[in-house]
């Protein structure tokens, strides 16, 4: 059994398909004719470009038009005019086409591989992906073809590229094992809106896996099995088979409201992380959005969106989820979220530094694009603001004036907004919840930020596996914030919504409902089986339970009678 990175759900069972990239080593000339040479490159840019452009026709096809445009960074790595100078620069040099591509890429690439934020580092790989693209038409070589696989093949491959990924016929790939990427890559984010069970980062995958065995490919729990036994044979066909059927009876939940067993309405939407995410929110049954990360505008951009970009990106949410009540945050840069064009000074401590909305207040005409966007925005839907880690009544005092100089500019350039938007803030740090009963004076709503919550609360950050037994939600430091955040809000008559992954928790569910949750905002495949879990309680048992909880000194005590209460 080989380990890896669960990147997307479920159980593949299947006959392996290792794919090994083409060889693609060759030996430097020196071309007599530059020109010529210079024709080549030119020939073999054009084609992928084509081929790149076919793809992307695909992938607005399968998977939609948000995730094929990640295959819109080939095309600007491939026509990049800094590489182009560079290849052709050194071509006229005396290069071979071949090495002076090499040479070109393989720079872009360590610039890339070094930068520290991972959704950069990843760029590196659509680097390397352009340069295989370019070597193999030059060399004459195919590069590997996953658009004719046989029926129920577990894909095997070193790094799945993301014009891999656009090729991948999900009606014939029962799972995806590789040998790199980590859960937010592009592959796996693909892998994921494919719906197909993949494991990442299994080291040595297609030397220990060869075309022919038979494969498990547990994206569930990040576990692959080569060659299983009858007995895992037919415990993950069981798996599979429960994971299928759960899915679906979920399908009864759908068009249903979400009420609690005693007929209670709570609101059930999603978190989202571009406007296209919303398509995907709608389709899996979502209430509206509890979360819209719009730091993704700002990360996937190379300067900082206008007003107009940012004003299409929520107002494109706005259209598609009308009547439904949008949530956006505003931007959350700094701590795990880096945008390098804003060139923030190195700290020492980023997680404790300067960012979110602290770096927002010290921009103020920056931030105010963003709220003036958010307000053209809410003419077209029920959008509603919210602050990221806040820490002090006065941020939000704050950043209320700003948005009011923004409705009073608004209001002189004749532009449309809601006046009565609300504003609300995320409570995802301890000073914050500890405020509670202030913030919520001055706030429209709360929605709890578990993910940094629970970070911040224990001391223990989000990534780092040596910490993570006190990285849990069931500690009694971290539910008894939870039940004064929510208590405060409630008692000003705010609503209180969470959307850390702690509200998709099925454990946790019946707790936050005696509580008194207002609203769950969890990622869209959880949407249907929150739902169901939360029918599975009345009032009077969530809160036998919730009392029987708080009174536990341990997380793991409080975990063992969650456990024991899963219906
Ligand atoms: C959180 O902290 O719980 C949260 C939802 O925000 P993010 O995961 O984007 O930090
Ligand atoms: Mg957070």
């Amino acid at each position: 059994m080989y380990k890896g990175v669960n990147a997307s759900d479920g159980y593949g069972i299947g006959v392996a398909q290792v794919a090994v990239a083409p060889d693609l080593s060759f030996t430097p000339t020196a071309p007599e004719d530059p020109e010529a040479e210079k024709a080549r490159y030119a020939e073999a840019l054009k084609k992928f470009v084509d081929q790149t452009n076919a793809q992307i026709e695909r992938m607005i096809q399968t998977v939609g038009e948000e995730s094929a445009a990640i295959m819109g960074a080939h095309i600007e790595f491939a026509e990049d005019e800094g590489i182009k100078d560079m290849v052709n620069g050194a071509i006229d040099s005396g290069m071979c086409a071949e090495q002076a591509v090499s040479d070109a890429y393989d720079t872009y690439y360590t610039m890339f591989s070094n930068m520290e934020d991972e959704l950069f580092r990843e760029r590196a790989a659509d680097v390397a992906d352009v340069k295989t693209g370019l070597l193999a038409d030059l060399l004459g070589k195919e590069v590997v073809d996953l658009s004719q696989l046989p029926e129920n093949s577990i894909v095997v491959v070193e790094e799945l590229t993301p014009s891999m990924t656009a090729d991948i016929d999900k009606t014939n790939v029962a799972g995806i094992v590789t040998e790199t990427g980590g859960r937010t890559s592009h592959s796996a984010i693909i892998a994921r809106a494919l719906e197909i069970p993949a494991v990442l980062s299994v080291e040595g995958a297609t030397t220990n896996i060869k075309t022919g065995d038979m494969v498990i490919a547990d994206g569930t729990n990040g576990k692959v099995l080569v060659e299983p036994s009858d007995d895992e044979l037919e415990q993950y066909r069981k798996l599979a088979k429960e994971y299928a059927d759960e899915k679906a009876a979920l399908e009864a939940y759908r068009g249903k409201e979400t009420v609690t067993g005693d007929g209670e309405k709570v609101l059930l939407v999603a978190n989202i992380g571009n406007p296209d995410d919303a398509n995907t929110a709608a389709d899996h049954d979502c209430e509206g959005i509890g979360l819209f990360r719009s730091e993704f505008l700002f990360m996937d951009a190379t300067e900082l969106p206008s007003e107009d970009e940012q004003f299409a990106a929520y107002q494109k949410v706005a259209l598609r989820l009308k009547d439904q009540p949008i949530i956006i945050r505003t931007l959350d840069v700094g701590g795990d979220k880096e945008i390098p064009y804003l060139n923030l000074q190195k700290e020492e401590n980023p997680f404790m530094g300067f960012r979110a909305i602290r770096y927002c207040l010290n921009n103020p005409e920056q931030y105010k694009v963003q709220l003036t966007a958010l307000l053209r925005a809410s003419a077209f839907g029920d959008i509603k603001i919210m602050l990221p880690l806040v820490t002090s009544l006065d941020e939000v005092r704050q950043a209320k004036a700003l948005i009011e100089e923004c409705k009073a500019e608004l209001d002189e350039r004749g532009v449309e907004y809601n006046k009565n938007i609300e504003v609300g803030t995320m409570i995802e740090t301890p000073a914050a919840s500890l405020i509670a009963e202030d913030l919520a004076a001055e706030c429209d709503f709360f929605s709890i930020g578990t993910n940094d919550l629970i970070g911040y609360t224990m001391c223990a950050d989000r990534g780092n596996d040596r910490v993570s037994y006190l990285y849990q939600v069931y500690q009694p430091a971290v539910l008894r914030s939870l039940k004064r955040i929510i208590n405060e809000g409630r008692k000003a008559g705010i609503m209180v919504g969470m959307c850390g992954e702690a509200a998709a928790d099925p454990l946790l569910i019946p707790v936050l409902l005696s509580f008194g949750l207002n609203e769950f905002s969890v990622s869209a495949p959880s949407i249907l089986r929150t739902r169901r879990i939360i029918s599975e309680w009345t009032k009077e048992e969530a809160d036998a339970l919730a009392e029987k909880v708080v009174t536990l000194k341990t997380a793991a005590e409080v975990k063992a009678v969650l456990q024991a209460a899963v219906k």
